[in-house]
């Protein structure tokens, strides 16, 4: 099974996704994850990206497609399944994929649509923290860590990205309506797509998005 979260940003795709990876025991792929791993690990593709991601600016397609399909295939294998997140994100990345799944022979199965409205969106971006070390996410306010910045789950350093300080949250915003807001419409169309209310308890959320999954998988 190979499902597409999609939804702005803090609409939940990274908690969720990895509940759902938890759930059907398949590989989850952030490409935010992919892009923020190789800035930190310094790398020539890490250096080539760092810009874009810090002023909150997507990757360009010519660099983006090729580095996401090849880590999804690292990552699921010839047949196995896959939650993506964060890609694709624009119609070029949408139509990239799909031709690049075709080539295997399998296509995506669900895209799952978080809704959560712009007004939970923002205070949710503003205080949210990450683990630099496995990506967990955590909320100064709704879900601190118990340890003042460090990783319940894996002990790394807990820390806020640089794309989500108040200044920047706006900007992404606009850029996701803008370029991924379409998106919804394309999969719509295409008869894949599932819209999942994202403003409830994280657990609530997940049911619904297992739910819709496997409505997908009944058909
Ligand atoms: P995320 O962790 O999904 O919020 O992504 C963080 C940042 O990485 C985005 O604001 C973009 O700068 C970049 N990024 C992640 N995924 C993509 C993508 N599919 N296409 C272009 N840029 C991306």
């Amino acid at each position: 099974m190979i499902l597409l979260l999609l939804g702005a940003p803090g609409s939940g795709k990274g908690t969720q996704g990895r509940r759902l990876s938890e759930h059907f025991k398949i590989p989850y792929l952030a490409s935010g994850d992919l892009l923020r791993r190789a800035i930190e690990q310094d790398t020539a593709f890490g250096r080539q990206v760092r810009e874009y991601i810090e002023r909150g600016l997507y990757v360009p397609d010519n660099i983006m497609v090729p580095a996401a399909i090849a880590e999804l295939h690292r990552l699921r294998g010839d047949d196995g399944g896959a939650v993506l997140d964060g890609f694709p994100r624009t119609r070029e990345q949408a139509e990239s994929l799909d031709a690049a799944l075709t080539e295997r022979g399998v296509s995506l199965d669900r895209v799952l649509l978080l809704e959560v409205p712009r007004d939970v969106l923002v205070p949710r971006l503003a205080g949210r923290r990450v683990c630099r070390s496995c990506n967990a996410s955590y909320h100064v306010e709704t879900k601190p860590p118990k340890v003042d910045s460090v990783c319940d789950i894996c002990g790394g350093e807990v820390y806020q990205r640089v794309d989500d300080k108040p200044e920047m949250v706006d900007d992404r915003l606009r850029v996701y309506f803008e370029r991924t807001w379409p998106l919804v419409a394309y999969f719509k169309g295409k008869d894949r797509l599932a819209q999942v209310d994202g403003n409830r308890p994280e657990s609530e959320v997940t049911a619904a998005l297992v739910a819709a999954a496997n409505g997908q998988l009944a058909r």
